[in-house]
């Protein structure tokens, strides 16, 4: 079943609380790296931006995606027997799926007794979510930790997720937005009126720079931040990731930092650039598009960690 963007809760949905549904791909629990304390962070689908390193492929799209893991195919068939579009197929290099047949029925996953096809992203409502979140309260009363929503971006289905934060808020937890920032400001700035703390990602500051990693240019997420920063309403951490030949240069790294001391950044996290969700896009079909760059070492993230506390930042390697 496929839903558009008001469906699920998107900016201006009109529905009532009950009736809003969220796409998420993920929730992880006992999360320490997405705010304070010990965290479930809900992971939701759909970004606007592209970027060439993002490690969680299956966060972009904001409809439901097949994964095919080929490693556990044995090659049965039993999915190409229950798909009616045909849209599976078994080539001399495996399973294929033919994207433009599927009409995400899903009976191919079922079918499936070696969990070689799955599909990321599925409808929930705040009801459910709630219940989750829920399982974890324990730990967020012992730890001062809470609720992260992360995506994708979350924003884009802003509607659901801030009544997802509000009821959070109302019941006690500590709430924190992962954002890439690329959204109106009017829906940012809903969201700050709701949540403890922002994470929020800045991958380039040239605009040209941030269109070739990205697919979209900067301007409206450096107003963003410059707005959210000015209006005091929460906590803001930036977060950094770093991508070799992109904007790992000392120059590139001190006038960034220059900025954020300007802006008084209260943290900023360096997240080096790794590939650990390489194999996702070959399950989704897609390609891989920065192959042939090595992970910065230790030695070099912690020099531009440095630089950053050089500039008079609080800033830390990773999360
Ligand atoms: S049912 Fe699973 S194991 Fe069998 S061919 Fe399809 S993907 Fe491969
Ligand atoms: S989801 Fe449905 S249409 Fe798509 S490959 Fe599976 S069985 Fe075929």
């Amino acid at each position: 079943m496929l839903l558009n963007s008001q469906e699920i809760g998107g900016t201006g949905s009109g529905k009532a609380e009950k009736d809003l549904k969220g796409l998420v791909f993920n929730i992880q629990r006992y999360s320490i790296h997405d705010g304070p304390g010990i965290r479930t962070t809900v992971f939701f689908k759909g970004c606007p931006l592209h970027c060439k390193w993002c490690s969680n492929p299956e966060s972009i799209s904001p409809q439901p995606e097949i994964m095919v893991r080929e490693a556990r195919c044995n090659g049965c068939r039993r999915c190409i027997e229950v798909c009616s579009s045909g849209a599976l197929s078994l080539a001399s290099t495996g399973l294929w799926l033919d994207r433009e047949k599927c009409d995400l029925c899903f009976k191919c996953i079922d079918a499936c007794w070696e969990d070689a096809i799955e599909v990321a992203g599925r409808y929930m409502s705040l009801d459910e979510l709630i219940e989750e979140c829920r399982r974890d309260e324990p730990f967020y009363r012992n730890s001062g930790g809470g609720v992260t929503v992360s995506g994708g971006e979350p924003l884009l289905q802003a509607d659901f997720v801030l009544a997802l934060l509000s009821r959070c808020k109302a019941l006690g937890y500590s709430t924190a937005l992962d954002t890439c920032g690329q959204v109106p400001w009017g829906v940012l700035d809903r969201a700050l009126d709701i949540v403890d703390l922002v994470l929020f990602d800045i991958k380039h500051l040239d605009p040209d720079e941030h269109r070739d990693g990205t697919g979209v240019d900067n301007r409206l997420i450096l107003s963003n931040l410059e707005k959210a920063m000015s209006s005091g309403k929460s906590r803001i951490w930036i977060r950094i990731p770093v991508i070799p030949g992109y904007n790992d240069s000392n120059e590139y790294i001190e006038k960034l930092a220059g900025k954020l001391n300007g802006m008084k950044a209260e943290k900023v996290s360096v997240l080096g650039y790794h590939e650990f969700g390489r194999p996702k896009y070959q399950s989704l079909g897609k390609a891989y598009q920065l192959s042939g760059r090595k992970p910065l070492g230790n030695i070099r993230i912690n020099e531009i960690v440095e630089i950053f506390k050089s500039a008079g930042l609080d800033a830390t390697a990773g999360y």
